[in-house]
């Protein structure tokens, strides 16, 4: 391409490899330093229950305000993050500001609220995962029960029989198990089916067009008829219209999430929001 275009476009093109090698190597810089300083907070997005308007928990997901770059999304410097290694030390960051916000609803009142924590693929698979995880829930007295664990496809795609072994100890100790972005992994439901699951999460590109194609409303459709013969409860995510809601109701999904309820928000906003869900969800009209 670049060739077609003549010697300026070489120069383009190396001026943009310069500058996104520059911007990586000031990623993994502030990605350091951040780790450090545990400059990282959580969001926190309901999940609805379609059958009885409970929020039936929340999603921690990070974020991330640098001095130096702004905001950066997770799903750049997550991955980032993985490939670096950082992972590592980042994901036990993640897990004790969860924990510190656990303890702070349950001074205010809230006791039980089940938090569903995103574990990527590399942080998984460290031998003393298990280990690593219990210690930093005793440390701050939070249980198991009060955790569900989001993996991926790819994550339980790779090493079946060692990922069958964790989960099932995971569970034991009290841990849910979710199969998050379900069908972008090109999966089956029989191969997931050995994993002692509790959620499938479909993943927002299928649920968002199923309004518009009726092959993707034919997908989700069989997902979830699939998913309640193996006793899993279903989440849509990304749902952020009446319409979709109406339609997986239809299509007798379990829980929604999405910015039609609301967006992901700040730990201190997560208690104004539930005392005023209480509220909205006895309306008739609310869906
Ligand atoms: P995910 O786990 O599938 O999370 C759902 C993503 O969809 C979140 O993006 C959320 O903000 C967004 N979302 C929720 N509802 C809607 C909606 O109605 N419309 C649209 N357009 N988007 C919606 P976010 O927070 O940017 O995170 C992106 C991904 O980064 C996550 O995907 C997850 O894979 C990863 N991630 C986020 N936080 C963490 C974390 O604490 N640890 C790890 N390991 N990964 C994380
Ligand atoms: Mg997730
Ligand atoms: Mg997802
Ligand atoms: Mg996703």
């Amino acid at each position: 391409f670049a060739k077609q275009n003549g010697r300026n476009q070489y120069a383009f093109y190396f001026e943009d490899l310069k500058k996104d090698s520059k911007r990586l190597l000031l990623l993994e810089a502030e990605l350091r330093k951040s780790i450090q300083t545990k400059e990282f907070n959580i969001n926190y997005q309901p999940k609805i229950s379609i059958v009885n308007r409970e929020i039936i928990g929340v999603e921690a997901l990070v974020r991330w305000e640098n001095n130096k770059l702004g905001n950066v999304s997770p799903s750049e410097f997550i991955p980032f993050a993985e490939d670096t290694g950082l992972i590592i030390p980042l994901s036990e960051v993640i897990l004790e500001k969860v924990c510190l916000d656990i303890m702070e609803w349950r001074s205010k009142g809230i006791q039980h609220l089940s938090v569903s924590v995103n574990i990527a693929s590399l942080h998984f698979q460290q031998d003393d995962f298990i280990e690593r995880i219990n210690a930093i829930l005793m440390q701050y007295n939070c249980s198991p029960s009060q955790f569900e664990l989001e993996l991926t496809e790819r994550t339980v795609m790779k090493d079946a029989q060692g990922i069958v072994n964790k989960l099932i100890k995971l569970k034991n100790m009290g841990f849910k198990i979710s199969i998050d972005d379900f069908g972008t992994g090109y999966s089956s439901l029989s191969y997931i089916n050995r994993f002692p699951l509790n959620y499938l999460k479909i993943d927002s590109s299928f649920v968002q067009q199923i309004t518009s194609l009726k092959d993707k409303q034919a997908i989700v459709d069989s997902i979830i008829m699939m998913a309640h013969r193996l006793h899993l409860k279903v989440v849509a995510e990304g749902v952020e219209t009446k319409d979709q809601v109406k339609l997986l109701k239809e299509m007798d999904c379990d829980i929604i999430q999405g910015y039609y309820y609301s967006r992901p928000i700040p730990s201190s906003e997560l208690l104004d929001f539930i005392e005023l869900w209480e509220i909205l969800k006895q309306e008739r009209n609310v869906l």
